[in-house]
């Protein structure tokens, strides 16, 4: 049986703005498709999207609803930055394919970003900075390689000293990365306008509709659903979340609580650039503003499960974040508005498994854990979608279930 979690708890931020609704239909008799999609959060969307655009038929399933998984919750700092620093991911997977795979990462940001405007979604994507600054993980002197290993690989970084940090945005730290070319966006809207371009190219949605068993073979894929009907496709994509149908092979990958708060909006008050900061620490912290001013922060990350626990500490957590933010910009409100809580699951690697699961050709799946959940669902529909279509994406190997 498939596994089940209780994603989120508190209210998400995102809550305050309105995001079009996207209408799913009750599925009450067996149906066949081209593809069909297990999951509609932004890496089902992505998926949709990109499938209905190549021509293929598509039905999206979702046991809870379009958006009601993790997706919802996410702070959307869509950073081709992946987690898993340069430097380290080197030293895990090898220089060639830890290059490749920052690289792949950049590329696919651009591309998401040419997505939206050329889709006209109306996400308030924002072209957005980054700072990465020095933590109790990396200090001044592994940034400085960490800038390097990046100039390696052709990604642009500057590093910036006490002096600078100060200087420029009065954050007190011992250096920082700074890079361009990151996004803020609503996560919500993001989805939801992705989901809508797939609708308005014939895809059916259903919802609730739980995918309870998988039956495929060298022609197609049967999928059976709780309350009874079938759907019958030619290729089945799993986009479900941190929840993994028993098909999917359990990998190096752990379950990780987090939490996160939002302020009420002040706008004079934000920082130069408004860049989207994060540090090399751990316990994690990270930092957006919205497009009307709020300032999200978020992190405190516990390696544990239990929904009850996460949600039963998030007003510790709060205070804790509140704390963290005034630390870093006193002249803040810190003041929670919205606090919340969520699960995600982290790989040791940091990258996401996206691709056929083993022994079964006509099932795709797409497992983009970590911090950049969102950019590796831009990667996810690009190496399905080639993968479905018949051909091989070049980077398909790098981030392949492995035997
Ligand atoms: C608090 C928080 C902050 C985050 N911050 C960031 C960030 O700043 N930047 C970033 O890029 N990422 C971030 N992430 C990660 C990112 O949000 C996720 O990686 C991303 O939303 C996952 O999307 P998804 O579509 O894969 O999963 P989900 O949104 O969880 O969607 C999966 C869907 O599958 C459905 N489903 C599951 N099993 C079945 C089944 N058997 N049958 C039918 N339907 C099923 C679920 O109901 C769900 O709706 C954050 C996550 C959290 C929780």
């Amino acid at each position: 049986m498939p596994r089940k979690l209780d994603l989120t708890g508190g209210t998400p931020v995102w809550c305050a703005y309105r995001s079009a609704a996207v209408p799913a239909g009750r599925l009450t008799r067996d149906a066949k498709t081209d593809v069909l999609i297990v999951g509609m959060g932004i890496s089902g969307a992505t998926m949709a999207e990109a499938l209905t655009r190549d021509g293929h038929s598509v039905i999206c399933i979702d046991r809870r609803g379009p958006l009601k998984g993790s997706t919802a919750a996410t702070t959307a700092l869509v950073q081709f930055e992946i987690d898993q620093p340069l430097i380290s991911l080197c030293r895990m997977i090898g220089g060639d394919a830890a290059r490749q795979a920052w690289r792949r990462s950049r590329l696919s940001l651009l591309n998401l970003r040419e997505r939206i405007t050329g889709l006209d979604i109306r996400c308030r994507s924002a072209d957005t900075p980054s700072l990465y600054l020095a933590g109790n993980r990396l200090d001044a002197s592994d940034l400085r390689r960490e800038a390097e290993a990046r100039h390696e690989a052709g990604i642009g970084a500057s590093l910036l000293t006490r002096k600078k940090m100060k200087e420029e945005f009065g954050i007190d730290r011992t250096a920082a990365i700074l890079s361009h070319g990151n996004l803020a966006l609503d996560p919500r809207k993001l989805t939801s306008g992705l989901l809508r371009r797939a609708l308005e190219r014939k895809a059916r949605f259903y919802a609730p509709a739980e995918a309870i068993a998988i039956d495929d073979n060298r022609v197609g894929v049967t999928v059976s659903t709780r309350d009874g009907p079938a759907i019958k496709a030619r290729h089945l994509v799993l986009t479900t979340g941190y929840e993994l149908l028993d098909i999917v092979p359990r990998m190096d990958h752990r379950i990780i609580s987090t939490w996160a708060i939002a302020t009420r909006p002040q706008p004079k008050k934000l920082w130069p650039l408004t860049a989207l900061i994060w540090e090399a620490s751990d316990p994690y912290l990270y930092i957006r503003a919205t497009s009307d001013g709020r300032v999200i922060c978020g992190g405190e990350d516990e390696k544990f499960t239990d929904e009850e626990r996460r949600d039963a500490l998030i007003a510790q957590k709060t205070d804790r974040l509140e704390e963290k933010l005034g630390e870093i910009f006193p002249q803040l409100d810190a003041a929670a508005e919205f606090a919340w809580s969520g699960s995600f699951g982290a790989t040791g690697t940091g990258l996401p498994i996206i691709g056929s699961v083993p022994g079964h050709p006509r099932v795709h799946a797409v497992m983009g854990y970590g911090g950049n959940g969102i950019t590796f669902s831009q990667i996810a529909s690009e190496i399905v979608s080639a993968s479905i279509a018949g051909k091989e994406d070049a980077d398909a190997s790098l981030f392949a279930f492995k035997n």
